[in-house]
């Protein structure tokens, strides 16, 4: 058994970061864009574009790099950008056996602080394990100043907590928590006081206040961490992620993460017989719209959701339950 660990964070500038070695850049032609000039000084001797979350992708970057590496022993990956130039950057750094630091341009996920990278597959979402960052480079002024749409987006991280506890109580009283993924009623309450955190953050994260970015940070990573310590993302990934697997098939346009999973939570909650004010108050704040989906889509899915979940061998949920005409 491993248990993973969490990047070392660092707060510092991007205009002030010391590194003397070679850089392989990893990034998206948007997110470069915002931080180029404080980022000028690196000694950047190959260059990647993320453009979509494939295997296949990040496979042919990985044997591009390969060839760098031979005469590079100092080589070192830098992902700029959000959770998809993070996900792409953590295989490739996993496959090269480079050491991998994450320049955030917006908290838009939980991917800088995880040990694997979401891929698309075979109209799924799957874990692959590669590993977390070995560093972490927080620039509060280049977070705050990102789009308000994705500045603290990760918050969808944290508040999926509301929704996937309650998948776990239901899938314990159910009998139908697997071997390894039962109910622990400690880190079922460790993993609300992580939920709190983040609701009383939502505000000043989503305006871009350094305290407020700082307390979402804690609320990404601890919820990473208890996940890392009980091998399993029960506590904060449930029926709304399952629902944002799911609808990505039947939307042509790629909605980021928050788009996806921010109105999985309020749907989820609502067939829950949860409140769902506080959740759309902290979503508000965070400026994570609900209404992106257009309306037949979310229809379709919610329609399929049951046979969804159970043909990818989703963890138990409200999903499971739904039954929609
Ligand atoms: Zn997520």
């Amino acid at each position: 058994m491993r248990i993973w660990n969490l990047p070392v964070v660092d707060f510092i500038s991007f205009d002030e970061l010391e590194e003397e070695r070679p850089v392989a850049l990893v990034t998206t032609a948007g997110a470069w864009e915002a931080v180029a000039d404080d980022l000028a000084h690196l000694n950047v001797i190959w260059r990647s574009n993320i453009t979509d979350a494939t295997i296949q992708q990040w496979a042919n970057f990985t044997v591009d790099l390969q060839q760098l590496t031979i005469n590079n022993s100092q080589l070192t990956i830098y992902a700029v950008g959000g959770g998809q130039v993070i996900n792409a950057a953590k295989y490739i750094a996993y496959h090269t056996g480079l050491e991998l630091v994450s320049l955030p341009t917006a908290l838009t996920a939980d991917a800088f602080l995880t040990w694997n990278s979401g891929v698309r597959a075979e109209g799924c979402v799957r874990y692959l394990e590669t590993k977390p960052p070995e560093r972490l480079i927080m620039d509060v002024d280049v977070l705050a100043a990102a789009p308000d749409g994705i500045r603290a987006a990760g918050i969808c991280d944290v508040l999926s907590i509301a929704t996937s506890l309650w998948d776990w109580e239901l899938a314990a009283e159910k009998g139908e928590n697997p071997e390894g993924m039962e109910l622990i009623p400690w880190v079922a309450d460790a993993a609300q006081s992580i939920l709190d955190g983040a609701l009383e953050c939502a505000e000043s994260a989503g305006a871009g206040d350094a305290e407020g970015l700082k307390q979402l940070l804690d609320c990404l990573a601890l919820g990473v961490q208890l996940c890392n310590q009980v091998g399993h993302s029960r506590p904060k990934e449930g029926s709304e992620h399952h629902f944002s697997y799911s609808v990505e098939n039947y939307l042509s346009n790629g909605l980021s993460h928050a788009n996806l999973v921010g109105p999985g939570i309020i749907m989820m909650a609502q067939f829950q017989d949860q409140d769902t004010d506080y959740l759309e108050r902290a979503l508000k704040a965070c400026h994570i719209p609900l209404d992106n989906i257009p309306e037949d889509v979310v229809g379709m899915t919610l329609k399929g959701l049951p046979e969804y979940v159970r043909k990818h061998d989703l963890p138990y949920g409200i999903a499971h339950e739904l039954n929609i005409a």
